[in-house]
């Protein structure tokens, strides 16, 4: 972009800010910022923790980090963006993925590492329109210079939503679900592996599983919620 286009479209976003003014998602406040997140919010909400491998038998998984609980106004705007088509729910997701700082997420990722998300299955993805793990999680990724790989992996069948099945029938759901569609991509590389929600992290070990399979060297896992 040129100078003069790029000074113009930062003109326009501060005169539509002024018409225009952002509010917090969760509970409508007025912020600076557009798509953020009050700072009262944000004090209750954001949560960035490891989760407990062992407890969840994710063998596959060198570390597991979340950011904040699946609940409130988080639950709402995923709710919203994944089954009711709210595309712009993303927003102000990836604004809060995005105050993930390098110092809390020190060692998830390093100069080799790719990221990928868990791919929705084909039929979702074409009802949906988009995968709204790459509208929360691409741009962040990018900012810290780690590769996007969108179609790293896929489904190969249809599955149920995890949230559906108890305990044993998530295992059974996610089981050799998910096929890894050019190893020589991830060979020899660690994964970031990225999604909206982790619960009991079986599609994660799935993943994880099939990347380690392929030839990744470690695989890193990082959800928005829990
Ligand atoms: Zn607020």
């Amino acid at each position: 972009m040129t100078a003069w286009r790029r000074q113009a479209s930062e003109w326009l976003a501060a005169a539509l800010q002024l018409v225009f003014p952002s509010h917090c998602p969760a509970c409508g406040a007025a912020v600076d910022i557009p798509d953020a997140w009050c700072v009262d919010c944000l004090r209750e909400l954001w949560r960035p923790r490891r989760l407990d491998l062992t407890e969840r038998n994710m063998a596959h998984v060198r570390r597991c980090q979340v950011l904040t609980d699946y609940s409130g106004p988080v639950r709402l705007l995923l709710h919203g963006l994944k089954f009711q088509r709210r595309r712009a729910n993303a927003a102000p997701l990836a604004w809060l993925a995005g105050l993930a700082d390098e110092a809390e997420l020190a060692g998830l990722w390093d100069n080799d590492t790719l990221a990928v998300p868990v791919p929705v299955s084909a039929g979702r993805l074409a009802e949906r329109g988009y995968n709204q793990v790459t509208l929360i999680f691409a741009g962040w990724c990018r900012r810290q210079g780690i590769p996007w790989q969108e179609d790293c992996l896929s489904r190969r069948r249809a599955t149920l939503p995890q949230w559906e099945l108890d305990r044993r029938q998530r295992a059974e759901n996610i089981k050799d679900a998910f096929v890894v569609n050019a190893p020589e991509t991830v060979r020899g590389h660690s994964v970031l592996l990225v999604d909206d929600i982790v619960t009991t992290g079986r599609t994660f070990e799935e993943c994880a599983a099939a990347l380690r399979e392929a030839g990744a060297t470690a695989v890193s896992c990082l959800a928005l919620a829990n």
